[in-house]
Order: C-alpha cells, then sequence, then structure tokens
C-alpha cells in the first residue's frame, strides 16, 4: 500500500481512497494533511513550514512532559517518599527551560511540581537535621 508523509506529524498516511490534490485526514495526528500530486516515492519536494511546526510542537510537549513528571515526582515525594522532592525540582527546572526555549509559558504542572519538590526537599533537610540532632543526643546519653 503506498503512502504520503504527514506535513504536521511526518507520520505516514494510506493514499488509497485520498483524491490527489485533496485533503485526508491524518490517522496519527488528525490533521488535515494535502494529498500530494506526485506519486509515492518521488517526494514532492521538502515541506514548507513543517520543521518548525514540528520542531515547536515537540519542544512544548518535551515542557509538558517534564512539567508532569515534576509533579508526579513532587506528589510522590510529598505523599510516598522524600527522596522524589530534589527529582521533582529537577524536573521542574528542565520544564522551564523548555518551555522557554519553545517560547510557551511554564506549564502549570511544572510550577505545581517545583513548590511540591521544594517542600518536600525542606522537610527531608529538616527530618534529617532532626534525626542527627536526636541520634548525636542519643549517642551522647549513652557516654554519659
Ligand atoms: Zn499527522
Amino acid at each position: 500500500m503506498s503512502t504520503f508523509t504527514c506535513h504536521y506529524c511526518e507520520g505516514q498516511i494510506p493514499l488509497a481512497g485520498n483524491r490527489p490534490g485533496g485533503r485526508a485526514t491524518c490517522p496519527h495526528c488528525g490533521v488535515q494533511a494535502d494529498v500530494p500530486y506526485a506519486p509515492p516515492g518521488a517526494e514532492a519536494g521538502p515541506p514548507r513550514r513543517a520543521p518548525q511546526a514540528t520542531q515547536m510542537f515537540g519542544a512544548a510537549q518535551a515542557a509538558n512532559d517534564a512539567g508532569n513528571m515534576a509533579l508526579i515526582f513532587g506528589v510522590l515525594g510529598l505523599f510516598v517518599c522524600a527522596i522524589m522532592g530534589p527529582i521533582a525540582i529537577m524536573k521542574g527546572n528542565e520544564s522551564k527551560a523548555l518551555a522557554y526555549d519553545a517560547g510557551v509559558p511554564t506549564p502549570g504542572t511544572a510550577v505545581a511540581g517545583l513548590v511540591c519538590g521544594w517542600i518536600t526537599t525542606i522537610l527531608l533537610i529538616a527530618g534529617l537535621g532532626m534525626f542527627c540532632l536526636f541520634f548525636g543526643l542519643a549517642i551522647l546519653g549513652g557516654s554519659m
């Protein structure tokens, strides 16, 4: 079966049933793609605004993904294991940087992840401090 390349997601769209020069719905991303006149195999030149659009989409998507990870680790850090806190901060900052590069606002998930991450990390440090304090006092108490 012959296919052509979607200008948006660069997925393969079956040519069967689509009129050359008409429009076909991409099965991968759902965008209305132009059906090329040229027979498949003979690529109809480089796509015009496709690379930039794909790149922008990719970067914004990466920022969102990192933001989601930040939120997941942030929540896990708060409720499950505090070790996740610093990871949430890392992912949140990564998401912020990616969003900045893509020219899109920082995803809300990244901000939420960062907040959870910082709370968790502060609690973790405070907890470790308390632990050392009690442990130290216990040693002191035992030796006296
Ligand atoms: Zn597509």
